[in-house]
């Protein structure tokens, strides 16, 4: 029997009930090619980060902040003293040992954990200045784009890995091409 390429998905893109509101965002030529016409070249292994740490379904929202040492962390919007970075940087290792024959990632855009170079990456404001502790009024303000904390943490462990997002994946050709280079 053939050993087929496995990819991983973003569940939420296969239609998994995984988001932070409660709901999914199947991505319906995804499901088409890889789950049904394509199921004898590739297997899929749907994962979702925040769900594997423990987070609840639905959950507080959360995204990436720059701190004063430069160092992105992961945290609550509306509460600044969730910090889930550390789980989220660590379950990419678990992950990669779990499954060290997966071949490349279909991740969701914009997530704080599964966006590649895509997640709006923000800086904390105070009164008292950027990201103090003392001070209770915060906003914030986007300063770049950049990767979910996830997939960061995946490509230290394998820079190589091909990781595409799905509105990259909008055509059956694209699609086709992902698979092509999996199998190079
Ligand atoms: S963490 Fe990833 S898989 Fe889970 S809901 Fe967010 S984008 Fe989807």
């Amino acid at each position: 029997m053939i050993n087929k390429p496995k990819i991983a998905v973003s569940a939420c893109l296969l239609g998994h009930r995984v988001r932070y509101d409660g709901r999914e965002k199947k991505h319906s030529l995804l499901v088409d090619i890889f789950l049904n016409q394509f199921s004898d070249k590739v297997e899929l292994v749907p994962f979702c980060p925040e769900v594997a740490i423990g987070l609840s379904v639905p959950r507080p929202k959360i995204q990436l902040v720059r701190d004063n040492n430069e160092q992105i962390q992961v945290l609550g919007v509306e509460n600044h003293r969730l910090d889930v970075t550390e789980p989220l940087t660590s379950y990419a290792e678990i992950f990669l040992q779990q499954y060290p024959d997966i071949k490349g990632f279909i991740v969701k855009s914009k997530s704080p954990s599964c966006g590649f170079q895509s997640t709006p990456l923000f800086e904390m404001f105070t009164e008292k200045g950027r990201f103090s502790e003392i001070d209770t009024k915060i906003s914030y303000k986007q300063i770049e784009f950049t990767s979910g904390i996830f997939v960061q943490s995946l490509l230290v462990f394998k820079p190589e890995l091909p990781i595409i997002e799905e509105i990259q994946l909008s055509t059956e050709d694209a699609c086709l091409k992902f698979i092509q280079t999996l199998e190079n």
